[in-house]
């Protein structure tokens, strides 16, 4: 039996900002159900794009990564917020989407040259936080063989702004 995602989506209405419909998916990560599926339907969408490595960024990226590379048997790399890894690290900077700047860093030696990695996340919104993945991704000399969400917020154009950066095979299980 499946479920139907949006019912695990809780919207906040102007949080974090007046405004600002926040979609929280701590409800579908809370149920087993909802969350098994979420997981399949990215593993089913990733089975022919040869995946070496899935790579999420701090912190639900862990969330939706770490299930994911358990079930598909292979290894998850974190992109971790700046000056959290102990080792000798990459990094890349990109604007948030209330405004200030983040860095993501991944450590030099998660990545061989030639891995497909597949990014994913909870939500992609303008695409600051996949874009730099991606870029510390390609300067490690991996490959990016895809991307996918849980959800897409259609209106920030994140999806195009992924693929100016060169096209690769895109899943957002919802869009709002
Ligand atoms: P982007 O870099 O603008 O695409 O923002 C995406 C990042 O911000 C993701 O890591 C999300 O977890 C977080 N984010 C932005 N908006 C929301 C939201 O409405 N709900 C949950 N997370 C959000």
């Amino acid at each position: 039996m499946t479920v139907d995602l949006h019912d695990f989506v809780a919207t906040v209405e102007d949080y974090p900002e007046p405004g600002v419909s926040f979609r929280d998916i701590s409800p579908l990560m809370g149920d087993g159900a909802a969350y098994k599926q979420a997981v399949d339907a990215i593993a089913d969408f990733a089975k022919d794009l040869n995946v070496d490595l899935i790579a999420g960024p701090e912190s639900r990226g862990f969330i939706v990564g770490s299930p994911l590379a358990y079930a598909m048997n292979i290894g998850f790399v974190p992109a971790r917020k700046g000056g959290k890894l102990p080792r000798e690290a990459v990094s890349a900077s990109y604007t948030l989407e209330y405004g200030g700047i983040n860095e993501l860093e991944i450590h030099k030696d998660a990545i061989r040259p030639g891995q497909r990695v597949l990014i994913v996340d909870d939500l992609l919104a303008t695409g600051g936080t996949i874009n730099a993945t991606r870029e510390i991704i390609e300067k490690l000399g991996g490959v990016v063989a895809g991307v996918a969400f849980i959800i897409e917020l259609e209106s920030l154009q994140g999806r195009e702004k992924i693929m100016k950066a060169g096209e690769v095979p895109f899943l957002a299980l919802m869009e709002y």
